[in-house]
């Protein structure tokens, strides 16, 4: 951790990226994401072509080790949750902030320790305050979100924070984990009968929406925390990004609407402000200070190409 921290540096920055690495069509950009995310075989990079053709036993793997779910299926299941996601919330029309966030979230997650995953970011029609990741690679933030971050490093901390959790795999263990009890998917299972496609999605279903309202365990949020820090810092953003939107959650009236599901399902945020202090400290001190551009400044010049 300090090493990564030490060995940041600021020539790094978002800004600075290659742009052939970042182009995207905007016209096509919504169209693009909403393939990734519906058609098994859209996302490229190294999915398998037989990703989704083996959706049979996703849920029989669960009960198995991680060791015995591949990449290919780690990214099916990804994906299937995120079409439900995107059922229940649709994609935001706005196509150059779609295309900023996700330039923003590649290239943080290129500086994870699974690049190759096919990474998707996308923002959510969402007024409400939350972010979600979802199994190989699919990280979602709301509209509402991004509308109350102060500045870039803030929403770079929250994408790390969600990239974290993808490249541990925390959603996945925490589904198997589900799986394992049996109660839930045989209670699934009685009351969908046979159709065996239609019970398996649906038992996936099931196991994720009980993990996505349930929330992670707090070891897992505190490692998310800790490394979405200093995979911002890696990337170039201001560390303290991450921090700065935990203080401001923990200011957050519990009872306020826009903040009920974030602060749910993570552990108290001043827990989550101590152990992050805990963990970073002093390292952290050292690299404060640089002032980071607003959402709205930084998609400016973009919109103009
Ligand atoms: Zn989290």
């Amino acid at each position: 951790m300090k090493h990564t921290l030490a060995a940041l540096g600021w020539a790094l920055c978002f800004a600075t990226l290659p742009h052939a690495a970042l182009a995207q069509d905007p016209g096509k950009m919504l169209g693009g994401l909403l393939q990734n995310i519906l058609k098994p075989n859209a996302a490229g990079n190294n999915s398998a072509p037989a990703a989704a053709a083996n959706n049979t036993d996703l849920v029989g793997l669960l009960s198995q080790s991680m060791e015995q779910i591949d990449e290919p299926k780690e990214i099916e299941m990804g994906r299937q949750l995120a079409a439900v996601l995107l059922g229940a919330k649709p994609l935001h029309r706005d196509v150059a902030l779609q295309r900023y966030v996700n330039r923003l979230g590649r290239w943080i997650s290129l500086q994870s320790d699974r690049p190759n995953l096919p990474w998707t970011f996308a923002v959510l029609d969402d007024t409400g305050y939350n972010a979600f990741a979802a199994p190989g690679g699919y990280v979602f933030v709301t509209k509402g979100l991004v509308d109350s971050v102060a500045d870039e490093s803030e929403l770079a901390g929250i994408v790390a924070h969600e990239i974290h959790h993808v490249v541990a795999k925390h959603h996945l263990a925490a589904m198997r984990k589900s799986a394992q009890t049996g109660l839930l998917t045989r209670a699934i299972a009685s009351q969908l009968g046979n159709n065996a496609q239609g019970a398996l999605s649906a038992q996936l279903l099931a196991l994720g929406r009980e993990v996505y309202s349930k929330g992670l365990d707090q070891s897992d949020e505190f490692d998310a925390d800790r490394s979405g820090v200093a995979l911002a810092a890696r990337a170039g953003f201001d560390p303290y990004g991450l921090v700065a939107v935990l203080q401001q959650l923990r200011t957050a009236k519990p009872d306020n609407p826009v903040f009920t599901l974030a602060l749910s399902t993570h552990p108290a945020t001043q827990v989550r402000l101590d152990q992050l202090e805990a963990a970073m400290g002093q390292r952290l001190d050292a690299l404060s200070g640089k002032p980071s551009p607003s959402v709205a400044q930084r998609m400016a010049p973009a919109g103009n190409r």
